[in-house]
């Protein structure tokens, strides 16, 4: 476990939602907690935030990526009868949307919803008994008796999100919606806490980035990264725990719960950082994890390592079990092996480090 504070300011992150395109709220609960740590705390028109530790204007600038948004929904139709219709926000899994309690984040404030399942004994072939539902079968029911009633209270285009809040199934294991990715948001947050409580050994100069709108394509760590233009980056994100029944690591590699973060080869990862990360985790005796990238890494590190003429960028990732579902489960001690190992690695890195390859 954290420390209480540390742990009250991970479970405020998890709850405040952040549907991706409207992460204001989880924002500011980030930002106000980064200006203990950060020299300078910033964000830009889309709401992307920045907390810069500045070393010297002579050394080089390392970021620190996580994605601040979450998957969720959106209301997408209300029918004459006021029930919602909906749709996804990022990847969320239609399959397992029915049949759950909801909130919809309108002007009016926090409206409760559930989403409809007919009953076991009235299922036929036509009200989707069975079938695996599309989201266009998925609906929620506020009460409403009409669209009118309805939309007094709710409007086409409020963000959705599961109620699902935070539980520890024990010391070590949390459960909750989201952990995709408020851990990133929380871990670059630790890792400013630390910089900055061993600043006389800081060489470089950091900036801890929190982009939005990383479900639905990696637009705010383009733009962050972009207008910052750091010359190197860490980024960090969920992997899948490759661990729990029915997923075939041959295909997915053997990736465990509490067996440490993730360090991924390949692609957008430089293999410069990688190998600094690597020699950070060695010296310092943290149990890391590997595995390989053959297209994209699905993370911001596609977005950001070939901003202007590339940034040399690596992935490290914390692994959690059902991603993308309102129970996402995560081992605490991979999350403090990732927080030791992204403050390792920066320290290690020196005031003109380069990363060329040849
Ligand atoms: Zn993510």
């Amino acid at each position: 476990m954290f420390d209480k504070k540390t742990s009250e300011f991970l479970e405020k992150l998890l709850i405040t939602p952040s549907p991706t395109g409207y992460e204001s709220p989880g924002q500011k609960v980030w930002m106000d907690y980064l200006s203990n740590y950060a020299d300078k705390v910033e964000s830009d028109a889309y709401g992307s935030a920045i907390g810069k530790l500045e070393t010297s204007h002579d050394v080089m600038t390392v970021m620190l990526e996580a994605h601040a948004d979450e998957i969720g929904m959106v209301v997408q139709h209300i029918s004459d009868d006021g029930f919602i219709y909906i749709n996804k926000l990022g990847g969320s899994d239609s399959t397992i949307a029915r049949a759950k309690k909801v909130y919809i984040h309108s002007r009016e404030g926090r409206i409760t919803g559930i989403t409809g399942n007919t009953a076991i004994h009235l299922q036929d072939n036509k009200n989707g008994g069975g079938k695996q539902p599309s989201w266009k079968d998925i609906f929620i029911d506020i009460g409403a008796e009409s669209r009118d009633e309805a939309l007094e209270m709710v409007q086409v285009g409020d963000p959705i999100t599961y109620t699902d809040e935070v539980e520890y199934l024990n010391d070590e294991i949390i459960t909750a919606r989201a952990l995709d990715n408020r851990i990133g948001g929380f871990a670059i947050a630790q890792v400013m806490k630390n910089l900055k409580a061993k600043r006389k050994n800081l060489k470089v100069n950091v900036i801890a980035l929190n982009s939005v709108q990383e479900e639905v394509g990696g637009f705010g760590a383009r733009m962050m990264s972009y207008r910052h233009m750091p010359d190197a980056a860490i980024v960090t994100d969920v992997t899948h725990a490759t661990d729990s029944p029915g997923i075939d690591s041959r295909e997915h590699g053997q990736i465990k719960l509490g067996k440490g973060p993730s360090v991924q080869h390949g692609g957008a990862n430089h293999p410069g950082v990688v190998s600094l990360i690597e020699s950070a985790a060695k010296k310092k005796k943290i149990e890391i994890q590997h595995e390989a990238t053959s297209v994209r890494t699905g993370t911001d590190t596609d977005s950001i390592f070939y901003q202007k003429t590339g940034i040399p960028s690596a992935l490290v990732s914390v692994p959690i079990r059902y991603m993308h579902s309102p129970v996402e489960t995560a081992s605490i001690e991979d999350i403090k092996a990732l927080i030791d190992l992204m403050t390792e690695s920066v320290l290690a890195m020196e005031p003109d480090q380069s990363f060329s390859v040849l």
